[in-house]
């Protein structure tokens, strides 16, 4: 949409959507397909409170009820993880406020970096409810499975690296309302901020995984050698 060429390497790109439009798995193939980190912030906020960090202890009850935690944790957080990378990445759920989307152009123009593109995926209620009840987790690396859709090969134990499997407090039916909710009132938002500055692409999230996938890879494909 910038029209200007990137290398892969360099791709930076915000996944954006409802809770269960599949952020995460998309973000986790992105980053194996481009080699950059998928830096998700419900990952590392959830990482705090299993390691009952200060952090982690002040944000615990406000994820468990589903509201946004505090912008400048998370912008503490994204901002040490992007010092990190110094090439591209993957951000998976941030930001999810105007404040932390300013915030993020700033750090980003600081390093002489730039967002590659912003990435809506649009899932109807009905599917957000479905995909979150039936999601379990893995406590170890955060792998998503589905009960119906996406079963494990072992019932609770994840394929990957045999982590426990449970269901996130934040994944019953009213919390994952009250998600959608703070979806609409605040997140929606960042999305027509980006479309303002020309740099969002929607995405039918609905589609198969990989379908889903390809269009990704087609839009970044088409930022990455704008000629063709
Ligand atoms: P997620 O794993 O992305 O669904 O995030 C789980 C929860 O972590 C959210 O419901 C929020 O409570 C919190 N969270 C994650 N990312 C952010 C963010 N960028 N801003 C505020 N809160 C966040």
């Amino acid at each position: 949409m910038n029209g200007t060429a990137v290398n892969k390497k360099d791709v930076l790109i915000v996944l954006m959507g409802p809770p269960g439009a599949g952020k995460g798995s998309q973000a986790r193939m992105l980053s194996e397909a481009y080699d950059i980190p998928q830096l998700a912030t419900g990952d590392m906020l959830r990482e705090e409170c299993q390691k009952q960090t200060e952090i982690g202890i002040t944000v615990s009850e406000t994820i468990k009820q589903g509201q946004l935690v505090a912008d400048e944790i998370v912008i503490d957080l994204i901002s040490v993880r992007l010092d990190q990378s110094q090439n591209g990445a993957i951000l998976d759920g941030f930001p999810r406020t105007v404040e932390q989307a300013e915030a993020l152009k700033n750090m980003l123009s600081a390093k002489d970096r730039a967002i590659t593109a912003v990435i809506s995926l649009h899932v109807s209620d009905d599917v957000v409810i479905e995909r979150n009840s039936g999601r379990r987790t893995c406590m170890t690396c955060s792998k998503s499975y589905h009960m119906k859709f996406c079963p494990p090969q072992k019932a609770d134990i994840c394929d990957d690296d045999h982590g426990e499997l449970i269901q996130r407090e934040d994944d019953i039916e009213s919390k994952i309302r009250q998600r959608l909710d703070v979806y609409v009132n605040s997140t929606k938002a960042v999305m027509e901020h980006y479309h303002n500055e020309g740099l969002a692409w929607d995405v039918t999230g609905d589609q198969d995984i990989l379908e889903v996938n390809r269009d990704i890879r087609n839009i970044i494909g088409s930022i990455l050698n704008p000629t063709n």
